[in-house]
């Protein structure tokens, strides 16, 4: 596994309907969408009758062929590419799911994590349920199966009530497409259209390559009906303040992309040129960390006048995982993916941008790398606050005890990696490069969660009804 110290986004969705060329648009939206995940890569279409699947382990490129593309027959199709934390990288848990119940066929991809996942699983398994995967989206389709309501529709808009947390999905039936975004709007949702027809996808980046045109985002709290050229919504929940992830903007989705709204690349740039106002330094070079400091090392460069260089140089082939020589090689991991430029960088100071530390591990090595390329100075700029608290909401984040900032002062973080001096990004400026700033999350900064959050020892505690109850609970 790549040594490489960043959060994770878990997984992107897309979808289309009535077009006929589904499937081969629901693969490139996913190619475009790679970034979203990487482990395992699936799409199922829908040729009216009933449904298709192909999915397995890898990326886009690699799970599909054309004889797999032929094999995904109609005019609807779904499709998720899932990164997953170490250890549950089966098959299993690669989407999108497909199950058989009372109701049909059915057909499930899911980006975001729910909080009270582990109790609905304890509940639905002691009431018989056999589940085929450790994903907690599987719930969903087990909740949406129990419910006795009369449309799928309504079924869906049941389940939902009972699930918590983050949820931006997609579910086919061999007769429609289904779509929903969580009362929060924890990750993004977008709506587009190509010749005529409807597409949905996690980030706009996606219509771009399939020439689709971007309509709106699917608002938090809104489920949605497509068949034909027909889109039914609905927002049957209560409703919540929103809580769109900060990260999105910072690190997540691609700076092409459109956002909550708003174009990634302008929010980085912002969170650059910010940042050298809050952290100026007196050094020759600002060098991004590629790809992700890219645009803001530009921001801050054209704020402070401080010329802007690609000191160092990332291979964009590096597989997941490599075999390493058997000698061992001092910060191996890191220069397989990264290679320092001596000419730029040999008796600079250097600002270094990068987006944030998360164990302090990578940007150690990074550090080193760059001095020993022959850096005089090293200045570390990081375009987010220090991370001191996990993500309940569809980010893999390490525990809390591995977060270097929730127990480590920024000195102690500086001496850690071994810079000249760090800064970090403060809360108040973060938010300010994201146009309305109270529309988002940004716990794993403060700790203070939009939602009750718990372990999953403590679910039952917390969330306490039993099955009988969970189901009866919606307005009937
Ligand atoms: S806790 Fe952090 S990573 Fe998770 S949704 Fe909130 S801002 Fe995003």
């Amino acid at each position: 596994m790549m040594p490489w110290d960043k959060l994770k986004e878990e997984c992107g969705v897309f979808a289309i309907a009535d077009h006929p060329e589904a499937a081969r648009l629901t693969y490139l939206g996913l190619y475009a969408l790679q970034h979203r995940g990487q482990e395992s890569a699936g799409i199922v279409s829908s040729d009216r009758r009933k449904l298709h699947i192909e999915k397995g382990m890898g990326l886009v490129a690699d799970v599909f062929n054309e004889a797999r593309l032929e094999r995904l027959p109609g005019g609807y199709a779904i499709g998720h590419v899932r990164y997953s934390t170490a250890g549950e990288s089966a098959f299993s848990n690669a989407q999108p799911i497909l199950v058989d119940c009372w109701r049909g066929q059915l057909a499930l991809a899911h980006n975001g994590n729910l909080i009270n996942a582990a109790h609905l699983r304890h509940e639905l398994e002691r009431d018989g349920a056999i589940f085929h995967s450790t994903s907690d989206s599987e719930v969903i389709l087990h909740l949406l199966s129990r419910s006795r309501r009369r449309t799928i529709q309504e079924a869906f808009v049941d389940a939902l009530r009972i699930v918590q947390g983050a949820f931006s999905l997609v579910i086919l039936t061999p007769q429609c497409l289904l779509v929903a975004r969580d009362p929060r709007g924890f990750r993004p949702l977008c709506i587009g259209r190509v010749d005529g027809r409807y597409t949905i996808a996690s980030e706009t980046c996606a219509f771009d390559l399939i020439n689709a045109e971007y309509v709106r985002d699917v608002q938090p709290g809104e489920v949605i009906r497509i068949e034909g050229d027909s889109l039914e919504t609905q927002s049957p929940f209560p409703k919540e303040r929103p809580a769109y992830c900060i990260f999105e903007h910072i690190y997540f989705s691609r700076p092409d992309s459109l956002v909550f709204g708003r174009t990634v690349n302008t929010s980085r740039q912002l969170l650059g040129k910010l940042l050298a106002r809050e952290h100026p330094a007196d050094a020759d070079l600002v060098v991004p960390v590629p790809d992700s400091g890219l645009p803001a090392a530009l921001g801050y460069s054209r704020e402070s006048g401080i010329p802007f260089e690609m000191g160092l140089i990332r291979n964009h082939y590096v597989g997941r995982t490599f075999i390493e020589p058997r000698q061992s090689i001092r910060n191996f991991g890191v220069k397989v993916k990264l290679n320092p430029m001596r000419e730029v960088l040999k008796g600079k100071r250097v600002v270094l941008v990068d987006d944030s530390i998360v164990r302090g591990t990578t940007s150690k090595k990074i550090v080193h790398i760059v001095r020993a390329a022959g850096a005089a100075e090293i200045h570390v700029r990081i375009t987010s606050p220090p991370i001191i608290g996990p993500c309940y909401y569809g980010i893999d984040t390490p525990t809390k005890r591995e977060l270097i900032a929730a127990s480590k002062s920024v000195e102690e973080i500086r001496k850690f990696i071994g810079a000249d001096s760090l800064g970090y990004l403060s809360i108040d400026a973060m938010l300010s490069a994201v146009e309305d700033k109270e529309c988002y999350c940004s716990a794993c900064f403060t700790d203070c969660y939009p939602t009750d959050v718990v372990h999953d020892d403590r679910q039952k505690e917390l969330f306490g009804k039993n099955l009988a109850e969970l189901l009866s609970s919606g307005p009937h």
